[in-house]
């Protein structure tokens, strides 16, 4: 080891000193020039994700499935792994849920009736290239295309990979101004790709030119960087996000094995610099459709500050079957959280509308029966109570 590599710079100084293990080690390794600094530097992580065949077989036995999979997603949705979160995979267990949500399938090929490659409708909603504009008061700012590991269901598969770059400075600008014209906007969601595999230069010039705006009360950060790469989450960003307070931050989770010693760092540290949290999670066949594995996640995030916000059903991308469940499945979460469990710990379950029609609550049926003013109710528990409105 050179002695140069081993000075901290100010972003790893800030690393917690949690050690690397067993699996981490072995995939460290695998990159002979490689130090346990290395391991904590989000950049070195981005340049050695897990892009190819010969790089994911050293890592995991493939199943045929797979192997076809990530062959044929090359031209599509491609694989891209960040050495921190392919340890997480369980090498020997095709049903892992971290390997489901990143390693491709072959039955992405496939395609159902019901699918679309723009299942919200975005590009129809986009006022200029970059902001979706559809509810009243608030609007969706894409800001590039990029994500640290791309996500088997993706949304905007339509959209996302490190190739594409048609979302940049000069885009902003455009976006920008029509903010700007927009008295009604009050509320911007910075979102993606993932905008925190952006620098922070560039970071700071979007969301302090978006806060100059006299009518934003404040913005918001739709990430998955704080699960996938919680190495990004360093002292400096914080501070600079600091200053444009008030930020929201709302990070996509979907298992509780996500939730690693890493992870709480990354969260405790964002919490601690006043940024408020919520979760996202994708309702994924054989990850987290059942109410024991949601419960779990939701506690382990309660623990971390940070609020479960939704669960969504998965949106009909074009390849998700595989992924999808009933409705029906989604329900019976619900009705297992509620009054099961901490109501923090209860997010709102939702059904993209298909080609637009924004997110829909979808609830368990509480009301039981309704005779004008008088409501017949059943609890948690399924027992009934009737309430009466007041006559005027
Ligand atoms: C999800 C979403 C928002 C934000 O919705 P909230 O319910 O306020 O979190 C805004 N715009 C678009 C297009 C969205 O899909
Ligand atoms: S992080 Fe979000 S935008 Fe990126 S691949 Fe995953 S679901 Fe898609």
């Amino acid at each position: 080891m050179k002695a140069s590599t081993l000075v901290f710079d100010s972003e790893t100084a800030s690393r917690p000193n949690i050690p690397l293990s067993a699996q981490e080690e072995r995939i460290l390794a695998l990159y002979p020039d490689a130090t346990p600094l290395d391991w904590e530097d989000w950049r070195w992580q981005i340049r050695n994700r897990i892009r190819t065949l010969d790089a994911i077989k050293k890592i995991i036995k493939l199943t045929s499935t797979e192997e076809r999979g990530v062959i044929g997603a090359g031209d599509k949705l491609t694989m891209s792994i960040p050495p921190y979160f392919a340890a997480l995979i369980d090498p020997h267990d095709p049903g892992c849920p971290i390997r489901l949500q990143s390693v491709p399938q072959d039955y992405e090929f496939e395609t159902a009736p019901e699918e679309m490659r723009d299942p919200c409708g975005e590009d129809k909603d986009s006022v200029v290239h970059g902001l979706v504009h559809r509810y009243p008061d608030r609007v969706l700012f894409l800001v590039n295309e990029m994500c640290a590991m791309y996500c088997r269901y993706c949304t905007r598969s339509r959209m996302v990979g490190d190739g594409n770059h048609t979302l940049n400075t000069s885009t902003y600008d455009v976006a920008l101004n029509y903010i700007r014209e927009h008295q009604e906007v009050r509320d911007v969601l910075i979102s993606g790709g993932d905008p925190l595999t952006l620098g922070d230069r560039t970071l700071e010039y979007i969301i302090s030119s978006v806060k100059a705006i006299p009518h934003v009360e404040f913005v918001r950060i739709g990430t998955r960087i704080p699960v996938t790469l919680p190495q990004r989450i360093t002292s400096e960003l914080l501070a600079m996000f600091k200053k444009y307070s008030p930020i929201w931050m709302s990070i996509h989770f979907n298992h509780a094995s996500e939730v690693t010693p890493r992870v709480k760092h990354a969260c405790n540290m964002i919490a601690d610099s006043g940024i408020p949290m919520g979760s996202q999670t994708v309702l994924l066949r054989g990850v987290n459709d059942s109410p024991e594995v949601m419960k779990k996640l939701f506690h382990e995030l309660l623990k971390i500050r940070v609020r479960p916000y939704y669960i969504y059903q998965c949106d009909p991308i074009t390849g998700s079957r595989h992924f999808r469940t009933t409705v029906e499945t989604g329900i019976n979460i619900m009705q297992n959280l509620r009054g099961h469990t901490t109501g923090y710990a209860v997010p709102t379950y939702v059904i993209d509308g298909p080609g637009g029609g924004g997110k829909i609550p979808i609830a368990p049926e509480y009301i039981v029966s309704r005779t004008g003013g008088r409501y017949v109710l059943k609890n948690y528990a399924g027992e009934l109570y009737t309430y009466v409105d007041p006559t005027y």
